[in-house]
């Protein structure tokens, strides 16, 4: 059973009962691995139990180990946006 944080590798986001992973995470997984998740989820009771929603989930753990965030576009374009600030480009253009 997940904990309360967000399952992806490294992420110590907090998650609602429920959720496998933050928002964030859940959203860049592939749609295939999202409903191998969701399918196994809602069949864990069924004969296989939880193994299916097991496999699913550590597929999509490695996926985001392979695919790892674009070298934090955010934080750079955040970066990039406070340079042009400073230098005043966006009061005087
Ligand atoms: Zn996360």
């Amino acid at each position: 059973m997940p904990d309360t944080r967000c399952d992806a590798p490294g992420c110590r986001e907090k998650v609602r009962r429920g959720h496998l992973m933050c928002l964030h995470h859940w959203r860049r997984l592939p749609r295939p691995l999202k409903q191998a998740i969701r399918e196994g989820w809602i069949n864990r009771r069924g004969d296989l139990g939880l193994q299916p929603w097991f496999e699913a989930r550590n597929a999509a753990r490695q996926w985001l180990t392979d695919n790892p965030e674009p070298a934090t576009t955010a934080a750079a374009d955040h970066a990039a946006y406070v340079d042009r600030v400073q230098q005043g480009a966006y009061w005087h253009d």
